[in-house]
């Protein structure tokens, strides 16, 4: 059996620019879509933790849930490949089911994978996460270790650990980092980590989630349950969902979001995909406009990865 590997140690970037010399910050990129070319960045570190459990139970099969363009459906079928599970994926949208032609990259890439799709309208899909439809499901499918929506729970908050000893060796004076937010799993695994940082004495920390679902501030409670820290429990710690980047909501982007998207490949030669990490440097960068980092802040942006769904040319699709 493969052995699941425990950690991936990605580089720091600094990003000089002129703008932010003029606001006095200094910028760095965690670089996490270099971690695997197909378990990518924050997926990796969600994943691991649940597949080492998931051999531990002695499950054979990964079961999990996601949009046809859902970055974690692709990272679980790659895992399962990788790692030797096999992989279903309960995808959401029936209309998909008899229409393999009008499959997007992802799902054509999942099944390549190994990955059986069981297609479900959207009432059901709604209804996942019910304690009647799980344990039917638990029935249905003895083998099969169940991860839910994005691959967000206890244990992936727990593959973050590393992720921010990293950062913290790497940078130990940051003062500010951002991250794109979809259930919130990512902001709550970063959180849990540095609101326990032995560093907080030196200097406050700020952590922010930049919200890619319109109206995402249901998702705060989790958050917190998740990460287990209110947002302004500790005096050198504080984190917030900003929910007022998300645009037409999500995977819809907009000229605005293209050209900064643009902007960034140029000024830095680094790609962001158009969903989650295209948002989080667009939120951050009308934060920066809007004054709203003071001078001589240390920011973090993290690559959050999401690059198996971009278009093998440079470019951004337009998806407005
Ligand atoms: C899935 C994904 C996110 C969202 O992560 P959550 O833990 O669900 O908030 C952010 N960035 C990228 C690139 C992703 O693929």
């Amino acid at each position: 059996m493969t052995p699941i590997p425990k950690s991936i140690e990605t580089p720091l970037q600094h990003l000089p620019h002129p703008l932010f010399e003029q606001y006095g910050i200094d910028v760095w990129i965690k670089r996490d879509d270099l971690n695997h070319p197909t378990i990518q960045g924050n997926k990796w570190h969600k994943l691991m933790p649940n597949l080492v459990a998931a051999r531990h139970q002695g499950k054979s099969q990964l079961l999990t849930f996601g949009g046809a363009y859902s970055n974690h459906i692709a990272a679980t079928a790659a895992a399962g490949k990788h790692y030797g599970f096999k992989t279903f994926g309960w995808i959401r949208g029936d209309e998909l089911a008899q229409k393999p032609h009008l499959w997007c990259h992802t799902l054509k890439q999942a099944q390549a994978d190994g990955m059986t799709f069981e297609f479900m309208s959207r009432p059901a899909y709604r209804e996942k996460e019910t304690p009647d439809f799980l344990s039917e499901l638990s029935k249905r499918y003895p083998q099969a270790y169940l991860l839910p929506e994005g691959g967000t729970n206890a244990l992936a908050v727990s593959g973050f650990e590393k992720v921010m000893q990293t950062i913290e060796k790497q940078c130990p004076e940051w003062t500010h980092l951002y991250t794109a937010v979809g259930t919130g799993g990512t902001l709550a695994g970063l959180g849990y980590f540095a609101a326990r940082s032995p560093l907080l004495n030196q200097n406050p920390k700020h952590l922010y989630g930049i919200a890619t679902l319109r109206a995402a501030d249901y998702l705060v409670p989790q958050i917190q349950h998740l990460m287990q820290c209110p947002g302004d429990a500790e005096p050198h710690f504080k984190w917030q969902l900003l929910t007022q980047y998300s645009g037409a909501g999500y995977a819809k982007t907009s000229l605005e979001v293209i050209n900064l998207n643009n902007w960034f490949k140029t000024s830095f030669n680094i790609e962001l995909d158009p969903v989650y990490t295209s948002k989080m440097v667009f939120g951050f960068m009308q934060e920066l406009k809007q004054n709203r980092i003071p001078k001589g802040a240390k920011v973090i942006l993290y690559h959050s990865g999401g690059l198996q769904g971009n278009p093998p040319s440079a470019s951004v699709p337009e998806r407005v």
